[in-house]
């Protein structure tokens, strides 16, 4: 691979075994500078291996691997400088505050990104003075992404940044990254929800047993997918109108779902069936397969 190429992180063939288990069963990536890339793949994918391979916290068995043009396996300070990885438990001293513990990191570089920003951009102006023990768990987590940034880092890996954060705690990362975005850093992330890489990710490849099995913009992967997801309501005693249409189900409420990839052959068998016993499919909605909807697909198809 040319060194200095116009691609953030690269890699060809990328393989990782660990004895019997092969993590990594050759993955080529191409993400550019300034995108948001997520890395999405059940339990066990290879998500985290790959991660850390490109972080050089982990030895590759195979292929070629480019982070802003240097090989991550010769850990070159050059490159160190220029990446950020979020560290779950970074040895902060407790008795600190957050600008204090921002202060201490910002010194290790030679062009660190000024704090104003850094606490900014992580959302914890309320708490700059905060001593860190005084901190909840999801500003803890901010707290490791702030120290992460300290260098001003060109590329940002962030390995499920909000897991186990309150819903408005995710939020607040979201805007977090859509910050850093903006200011024009390439991130890597990995994510069990699908909603977070719908709202943030410029791209998604999805991961299953080592092998990228789909890639591409969200949108571009959930119109990719036939699927869709027909809802309507029925009177309670109507539900026997659905006996033997595969895949329906009761979403509560008296409301039915039913998933398909045939939505007009299917409305068809519906609508039949609700005119022949004189019932109103009400609240009829046609709507297409979420990302969630295309990534249960892609999974269980490949792992089948
Ligand atoms: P998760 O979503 O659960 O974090 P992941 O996609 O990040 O999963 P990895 O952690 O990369 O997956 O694991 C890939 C495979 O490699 C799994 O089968 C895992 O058990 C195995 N594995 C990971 N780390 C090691 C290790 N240090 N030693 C042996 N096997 C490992």
């Amino acid at each position: 691979m040319s060194p200095g190429n116009d691609l953030a992180i690269q890699t060809q063939s990328l393989r990782k075994a660990y004895g019997a288990v092969e993590a990594v069963r050759g993955v080529d990536l191409a993400i550019g500078h300034g995108e948001v890339y997520a890395l999405l793949g059940p339990n066990g994918a290879g998500k985290t291996t790959t991660v850390e391979i490109l972080e050089g916290h982990r030895e590759r068995d195979g292929g070629e691997v480019s982070v802003l043009g240097h090989d991550p396996a010769r850990r070159e300070p050059a490159l160190l400088r220029r990446i950020g990885i979020v560290l779950q438990t970074p040895g902060v001293e407790p008795y600190l505050n957050v600008a204090e513990a921002i202060e201490q990191y910002r010194g290790f570089y030679p062009h660190p990104r000024p704090l104003d920003e850094i606490i900014e951009i992580v959302g914890l102006t309320e708490q700059r003075g905060q001593r860190i023990r005084k901190l909840s768990g999801g500003q803890q987590r901010r707290l490791d992404v702030a120290i992460a940034l300290a260098g001003d880092p060109e590329l940002l890996f962030l390995d499920e940044p909000t897991t186990g954060f309150d819903p408005a705690a995710r939020r607040q990362a979201w805007d977090m990254v859509r910050n850093l975005r903006s200011s024009g850093a390439t991130v890597l992330l990995t994510t069990h929800y699908m909603d977070e890489a719908e709202h943030l990710a410029d791209r998604v490849g999805v991961i299953v047993d080592g092998a990228m099995v789909a890639e591409g913009t969200p949108e571009d992967l959930m119109a990719s997918s036939p699927a869709a997801v027909v809802s309507f309501r029925l009177p309670p005693d109507h539900s026997h109108l659905l006996d033997g249409v595969e895949g329906a189900r009761a979403s509560g409420d008296g409301r039915y779902e039913v998933r398909t990839e045939s939505p007009t052959a299917l409305l068809h068998d519906l609508t039949g069936r609700a005119l022949e016993a004189g019932s109103e499919l009400a609240e009829l909605r046609v709507e297409r397969a979420t990302l969630e909807d295309v990534y249960l697909d892609l999974t269980s198809e490949a792992s089948s």
